[in-house]
């Protein structure tokens, strides 16, 4: 922020993270604006900022430093014009989704979509007379059938819980030429292994809580896009419904992106190592992972660390969730340590409508985030889990 040296412009992810502008007192690591509101100079320097002649911080529910140094990592990392932090992933995907649809408008999305987001398209869409038509994104010419009239198409790929991976840059050209907008949650591959921008998607969405974040100790979200749709979010969504990052939060991010390559890098291989294992061992029956086995699909150039199995049904499910050691029983994913979800627990879960049981999630299904401890030690954890869940 003050200095006189010629500027770089990172080019590539592992530069964007790690380096930054010079700050205060030249600190290595931007500081923490911990603070609600920026005072002006004068009456001319409020003046001439409502007027909207210059732009700069007012107050941190709109423009806050910490979390604008966040954004401009993530544009950079999306290769977007620009981003918008939010206080979770939800946030980031209702506020984006309520600057495009109104009353009478209809989306269409895909089936397997994150199971809050369905919860929000079938609760307060509906309640705003907004209308869901859910299609199999691999169905390319399902989802063109569905488009005439729809204002919004929804993505996510790799999906939730089945992990299927749909032809996005195919997906928007259908959105494009039915002048629908196109929006997609990237969480699962991260901005390392996916750019959905760079395929032609309008707008792509984080939960910044999983491989952004990095470490468990987040909850936030993010939206990469066109200065205009960004620029709409920023102006006349998020001041209104107020679902703004905090600066702690993104500084917290700032640290975990850091290493957002490196981690990526080692949930590939460790989690390639684990499915290869599954697939082999004769008590699964599937393994559900992105690009195991597989070319990896266009625009795809990696895998994280989520993924899913069908066991036999010699495999006691509850048995084995509770003889595992080093996985843990748990929800989220995307920080250091390795995790398990039972599918069974998911269809069963009460409070909203259920898109495990609307999509078919199987009740043989579990899945499992591979962490960053040693792969040979979790997979030592796995297969005693399923010997002691054997019947
Ligand atoms: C967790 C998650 C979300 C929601 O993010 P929060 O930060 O928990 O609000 C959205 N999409 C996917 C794919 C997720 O896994």
């Amino acid at each position: 922020m003050n200095t006189n040296k010629p500027r770089v412009t990172p080019a590539s992810p592992s530069t964007t993270v790690a380096y930054d502008e010079r700050h205060f007192a030249n600190a290595v690591v931007p500081p923490i604006f911990q603070n609600s509101l920026f005072t002006f100079e004068s009456f001319a320097d409020m003046e001439e900022t409502y007027a909207g002649k210059k732009v700069r911080p007012v107050y941190s529910r709109g423009l806050n430093p910490t979390v604008r140094a966040f954004e401009e990592k993530i544009a950079k990392l999306e290769k977007t014009d620009d981003a918008l932090g939010f206080a979770s992933g939800m946030a980031a995907i209702s506020s984006s989704v309520l600057s495009v649809v109104k009353p009478g408008d209809r989306i269409v999305a895909v089936e397997h979509l994150y199971p809050d987001a369905y919860r929000f398209f079938e609760m307060m869409l509906k309640d705003l007379n907004v209308s869901v038509d859910y299609v199999d994104g691999r169905d390319t010419d399902a989802v063109a059938k569905a488009m005439p009239g729809a204002k919004l198409l929804y993505l996510e790929s790799p999906t939730s819980w089945t992990f299927q991976v749909h032809d996005i840059a195919k997906l928007c050209d259908i959105a494009r030429q039915h002048g629908a907008v196109s929006m997609i949650d990237n969480s699962w591959a991260s901005p390392i292994f996916q750019q959905p921008a760079t395929l032609g998607c309008d707008v792509v969405i984080h939960s910044a809580s999983k491989y952004l974040g990095g470490h468990s100790d987040v909850v936030a979200g993010v939206v990469a896009g066109s200065s205009e749709f960004i620029g709409r979010l920023r102006g006349q969504i998020l001041p209104y419904l107020g679902s703004k990052l905090s600066a702690f939060d993104a500084w917290l991010l700032l640290r975990g992106l850091r290493t957002l390559p490196a981690r990526m890098r080692e949930h590939q291989r460790s989690g390639l190592f684990i499915a290869q294992k599954l697939a082999e061992h004769p008590e699964v029956e599937a393994v559900l992972h992105p690009t195991l086995g597989r070319n990896l699909p266009d625009g795809l150039t990696g895998a994280s660390g989520l993924f899913s199995l069908q066991f036999s049904s010699r495999v006691k499910i509850p048995l084995f969730c509770d003889a595992l050691s080093i996985f843990k029983i748990g929800v989220s994913w995307g920080g250091h340590e390795s995790l398990v979800v039972p599918a069974l627990v998911s269809r069963a879960q009460v409070g909203g409508p259920n898109s495990a049981l609307r999509f078919g999630v199987p009740e043989n299904l579990v899945r499992l985030h591979v962490g960053l401890e040693d792969a040979e030690d979790l997979w030592s954890d796995l297969s005693a889990a399923i010997d002691a869940a054997l019947q």
